[in-house]
């Protein structure tokens, strides 16, 4: 295949290759594509869990047996008075509520909250956003007591409600608040919550979380669930406690989150581990400060690395494609293929025992693209293959059509000859030697023939070894001269050797020889009687020289110049001429030029003439 075709093909794997990565990339920005992306995730999320770890946080729950005993949800603040009563002497660290606290409730039930409340060390209250964007805060006799107030919003997933991260930071109106449990962190360590674009940091700890913006869900934090083998943050009910009081004792120094865990109470969520039993939201925050406090953030990837991995897995297809095609059989590219999908399945996996979130879907539709592009860049590689087999092959058969039927004027004269002569024995001595001279010349002319055309397939075969000797250029022009001449003087055409410089020229002489005398007996074939051959030598730019043929013949258009160096081309005038030939002489002239390194240069006008001139290379 020439080496430019064979750039253009590669060229075009290259674009297919790309074209497949910034469609997988593109594809995966879509809402389906990001539907994909979590569930890969939270595949991921389950296949590849924490080993599980001493929770520093502890759940305080209303469950169904609290409410049972302490009045159904009337009876909330009872409970959570009665629960805080029970676990203040085992002194906890921090008690974040997630309880609705905004409006007054049965005057004895909110005293004795109040109580428990200014009893409660770093305790945390929480606040919700109202539909009209102003928050609703605890009322001022528990928010007196409250460290902090943290929000209680959950974030989840628009498509499937699967609650995978939280809104650190919530901002209603023009107020902003930290979320319940980075608050109940925040009072533990002390200290300010820094900000920057990129993280937060409390207490020593950075967490990851952008701030995309300001007043909206501006910092996310993925929250790492506990493992299912750790049976989710260690939790003891009010009811509980109030059989056995020496529970107490496990809420010693821990961050309670205390909350509604009875299912009627509808905050319940779904996470990527309970994709059927749902979470109670007070085990979400829980989740959240242990996410924290442990330091397990899951961070995404950052999209350039991504793209650059994707354009590497879906380059690596390209180039099995591209190393493969044609000589190899296929299986080894398509073996190729199966590895790289494979290889791009494990990088999602690998990034996440790293703590990094790979998206799924961009590496392994990069590859599944380039796979189905590069097996259609490979068909139409195959394709091209046949037409040019196919075109080689007509070639052929033309070029056979052509000699077969060239043979057969020489062939039919040489018989009719022969046979008049083995026919009449007594034919006149003169008759008997024209006839004798015509085989002769026939015979030539078919055994020319065929040298011709052996060297025109030879040639474009590269089977023709080219010697490199260094011959001079009027000692090749003499000899065609001579050569030449018997043939001119039957038509009465002159032929002019103007001076020929001394110059040498590096290559093949026989084959400069059958080049130029071909040029030369065209001029005397296409020229009338009583014309002259002028042959001219002139020194070219730098290490040049000009050997022109001009004649004054039949000439050719400018159309018809474009074509003669093609294969079997004769024009018409040359045809209507009554000479006879092949079409192909000038196809191997130019080629043998050309492998000396020079050109010709074709100037002709139908009816005045044609010259002829070779640019050839000085030793
Ligand atoms: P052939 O002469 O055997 O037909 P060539 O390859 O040598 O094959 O030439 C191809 C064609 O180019 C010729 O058939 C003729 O039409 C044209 N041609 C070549 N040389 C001349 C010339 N000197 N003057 C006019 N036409 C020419």
């Amino acid at each position: 295949m020439p080496l430019l075709r064979q750039n253009k093909l590669r060229l075009l794997l290259a674009a297919v290759i790309v074209a497949s990565v910034v469609l997988g990339m593109a594809l995966s920005w879509t809402a389906l594509g990001r539907q994909f992306d979590n569930y890969a995730y939270d595949f991921l999320f389950r296949a590849l869990q924490p080993e599980p770890w001493d929770a520093t946080s502890i759940i305080l729950a209303i469950d169904e047996p609290t409410l049972a005993k302490y009045g159904g949800n009337a009876g909330i603040r009872g409970a959570l008075a009665a629960g805080l009563e029970r676990i203040l002497p085992a002194k906890p660290g921090a008690v974040a509520v997630d309880v609705v606290l905004a409006e007054n409730g049965l005057p004895d039930a909110d005293a004795r909250l109040e109580r428990a409340f200014a009893a409660t060390p770093n305790l945390v209250l929480p606040a919700y956003i109202l539909r009209d964007g102003t928050w609703e805060n605890p009322i001022p006799r528990f928010a007196a007591h409250a460290a902090a107030i943290g929000q209680v919003h959950a974030s989840l997933d628009k498509f499937d409600s699967v609650s995978r991260e939280a809104p650190l930071m919530k901002a209603g109106g023009r107020i902003r608040r930290w979320s319940l449990a980075l608050e109940a962190f925040h009072v533990r360590v002390g200290g300010t919550i820094l900000e920057s674009p990129e993280e937060l940091v409390v207490g020593g700890i950075h967490i990851p979380s952008t701030l995309k913006d300001a007043f909206v869900d501006g910092r996310m934090l993925r929250i790492r669930y506990p493992p299912v083998k750790m049976g989710g943050i260690p939790h003891v009910s009010v009811a509980e406690l109030d059989a056995n009081p020496a529970l107490a004792a496990k809420f010693s120094r821990k961050t309670v989150f205390v909350g509604v865990t009875a299912q009627a109470s509808g905050d319940n969520r779904i996470t990527p581990y309970s994709n059927t039993e749902p979470v109670p939201g007070i085990e979400i925050n829980a989740s959240e400060y242990e996410t924290i406090a442990r330091r397990m953030f899951l961070v995404d990837a950052r999209w350039l690395a991504v793209t650059a991995v994707s354009l590497a897995l879906a380059s690596l297809v390209g180039l099995a494609f591209a190393l493969t095609s044609g000589t190899r059989p296929d299986w080894i590219a398509n073996a190729s293929a199966v590895a790289v999908l494979a290889a791009s399945q494990a990088v999602p996996a690998f990034a996440f025992t790293r703590s990094t979130v790979w998206p799924w879907l961009p590496g392994t539709l990069s590859v599944v693209f380039a796979v189905a592009g590069s097996a259609f860049w490979r068909q139409m590689v195959v394709r091209r293959a046949l037409n040019q087999a196919d075109a080689e092959k007509t070639r052929y058969q033309r070029a056979m059509q052509f000699v077969t039927h060239e043979m057969r004027t020489p062939l039919t004269a040489i018989q009719g000859s022969s046979e008049l002569i083995s026919r009449y024995g007594a034919m006149p001595e003169a008759k008997r030697k024209q006839m004798a001279e015509m085989i002769n010349a026939e015979s030539k002319r078919l055994a020319r023939m065929i040298e011709t055309f052996l060297s025109v397939e030879r040639l474009s075969a590269g089977q023709m070894e080219m010697k490199q000797e260094r011959f001079a250029l009027a000692d090749v022009v003499d000899a065609c001269v001579a050569r030449a001449r018997a043939y001119a003087e039957r038509k009465s055409i002159e032929i002019d050797v103007q001076s020929i410089a001394h110059c040498e020229l590096q290559g093949d002489r026989e084959l400069m020889e059958y080049a130029i005398y071909n040029l030369l007996t065209n001029a005397v074939k296409y020229s009338p009687e009583r014309t002259r051959v002028t042959l001219s030598c002139e020194d070219g730019k730098g290490d040049r020289v000009h050997l022109a043929i001009q004649d004054q013949g039949i000439g050719m258009d400018k159309k018809e110049v474009r074509r003669v160096f093609e294969k079997f081309y004769r024009t018409k005038s040359a045809e209507q001429s009554g000479e006879l030939g092949t079409g192909i002489g000038l196809s191997i002239v130019e080629q043998i030029v050309t492998q000396h390194g020079g050109t010709i240069q074709v100037e002709s006008e139908p009816g005045k003439g044609s010259r002829f001139t070779l640019v050839l290379k000085r030793a």
